[in-house]
């Protein structure tokens, strides 16, 4: 009798990578962020990543990071991914899940994650550490009791045929 496979991925591993798969769907040319919703019970709740909502066209609404109008930014117009896998989630509560994402949440996406009851955030890079959304947002984080910790990358590559 064979034992059983031991290279099987984690569960961080695989959540994480999961979160990683849904940023490739961006269209966003600068940044691409994929969140994945998580249960207690490690079902997948909810996946998301950065956009324009429903119905605002992403070859007519705008990409661009700077100009004198900020209308003609995207910033106005675009969902953050860890909103868009909460406000995709339609099956009822998201209270005690573990919210994967690629990104530190900004100070927005913190008060829907705490609202939402999600008690744990995964996240990969912190590269906004220094800016006042992440300050602001690990402010309320610390307050809310939502528990965050940086996922440590484990070197493994995993490749996709599609
Ligand atoms: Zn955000």
């Amino acid at each position: 009798m064979s034992s059983k496979r031991t290279d099987y991925i984690t569960w961080d591993e695989y959540f994480m990578g999961v979160a990683e798969l849904a940023a490739m769907r961006s269209k966003d040319p600068n940044t691409q962020v994929g969140t994945c919703i998580v249960s207690g019970d490690h079902k997948i709740l909810s996946m998301g990543y950065n956009g324009f909502p429903r119905g605002c066209d992403d070859d007519e609404f705008p990409w661009n990071r700077e100009n004198d109008n900020r209308l003609m930014t995207k910033y106005p117009y675009v969902t953050h991914s860890e909103l868009n896998a909460i406000l995709n989630y339609r099956g009822g509560s998201l209270e005690g899940a573990t919210l994967y994402v690629s990104l530190f949440p900004c100070n927005e996406c913190a008060k829907a994650i705490i609202q939402a009851g999600i008690k744990t955030i995964v996240y990969g890079s912190d590269k906004y550490a220094e800016t006042e959304a992440t300050i602001a947002s690990k402010r309320m984080l610390n307050a809310a009791g939502v528990r965050y910790y940086q996922y440590q990358p484990t070197g493994r590559e995993i490749h996709l045929s599609v």
